[in-house]
């Protein structure tokens, strides 16, 4: 018998998807991927590898991840009476929601422009993908958001709030009117609750159909690869089917609990990374040729008249941002840069400078 060829064992989805692809950053300034530029200092370290060294590496990790969770739940404030489920960070926490929603013809509804993984992920896991353009402003555009809503009747609808890659964060009563019109559930994914002035965390009791997603990888905690989803016990124990038993190995759990005790640490990090964004943000406000959005996260938008060609430009210079041109019709010439270290931002500054 003829073996079968790839175009007949792989379904057409897949074939036509490009895979996510995270350039190589070399020793570049790195500025393109929204992590907290500050490490541990010495003493933190020693203290976290006498907390590590004992780690029963040769046993699964408790599945449950009971006492990571009862962390989890002071540290984010997870409204009594609601259960919490963990990912190896939030992206599969994602994947976990569209396998569970999947189905003949069952939507996952997002705004567009917004985190490139749920249409990507709803595509692998066989739902259908609807995204609905936001505004000019960026704002979610109520009419043509609430219309498709109606008339698809999504059974997830994903908000970033606040939102990547515009940064900004949406009207707080835009989305009640999108989380009560919507028949399926409402995932807020709070990426960027550290750098952001408001949470839903605190409204799952007001909303049956409401979902919290949060990550520790903002945060910084990239590297170890924790999110947590947020929400009545009735959804969450349908999600769980999903999730594979082991998913946040023995190393994560014991880091993330250790820094979890010292969260005033990044506390500090992320109140600094704040005031720098508003130092960076005026810096990129008087070029009179860059247009640059105000930001709730850890990064900012703006947009250049070439941007491929700045983005280029600064590479060859050592720094890494992300060039958005061609991801959306409504980033035409825009590039994102993450915050970094006050130096990282001034050499980012400079080369910019010498760019535009
Ligand atoms: C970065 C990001 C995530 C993914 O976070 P991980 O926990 O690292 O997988 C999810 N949602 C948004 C909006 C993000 O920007």
């Amino acid at each position: 018998m003829q073996k079968q060829s790839i175009t007949d064992l792989i379904r057409a989805e897949i074939l036509a998807l490009s895979a996510y692809h995270v350039p190589d950053s070399g020793k570049m300034i790195k500025l393109d991927a929204m992590e907290n530029p500050y490490q541990w200092n010495e003493t933190l370290q020693q203290q976290w590898l006498e907390n590590i060294q004992h780690a029963a590496l040769n046993r699964y990790p408790d599945p449950a991840a009971r006492e990571l969770k009862q962390a989890l739940r002071t540290t984010m404030q997870i409204p009594d009476g609601n259960d919490i489920m963990l990912g190896n960070g939030s992206d599969e926490l994602i994947q976990m929601l569209a396998l569970t929603f999947s189905g003949d013809n069952k939507i996952l509804l997002a705004p567009e422009p917004s985190f490139a993984m749920y249409k990507l992920i709803a595509q692998v896991a066989g739902m259908k993908y609807i995204g609905v353009s936001l505004d000019k402003n960026f704002n979610l555009d109520m009419f043509a958001l609430l219309e498709t809503i109606e008339a698809h009747q999504p059974s997830v609808v994903f908000i970033a709030y606040p939102n990547n890659p515009t940064g900004n964060a949406f009207s707080i009563s835009d989305i009640e009117a999108v989380i009560e019109t919507s028949t399926g559930l409402v995932v807020i994914d709070e990426a960027y609750s550290p750098f952001a002035d408001h949470t839903f965390m605190s409204r799952l009791n007001d909303y049956p159909n409401l979902l919290v997603m949060r990550t520790i990888s903002k945060l910084g905690l990239a590297g170890l690869r924790l999110g947590l989803l947020a929400g009545a016990t009735q959804w969450l124990e349908q999600i769980e089917k999903t999730r594979l038993p082991y998913n946040i190995n023995v190393l994560t759990q014991m880091s993330a609990l250790f820094a979890l005790q010292h969260y005033d640490i990044f506390q500090a990090q992320t109140q600094q990374i704040r005031q720098d964004r508003a130092t960076l943000l005026s810096a990129l406000q008087e070029h009179e040729n860059i247009e640059v959005w105000e930001s709730q996260t850890n990064f900012i938008l703006f947009r250049v008249p070439h941007a491929t060609a700045l983005f280029e430009g600064l590479k060859a210079q050592g720094i890494l941002i992300k060039c958005l041109h061609g991801s959306h019709p409504m980033l035409d010439n825009c590039l994102r840069v993450t915050v970094g270290t006050p130096e990282e931002n001034q050499a980012f500054l400079n080369a910019l400078e010498n760019l535009i």
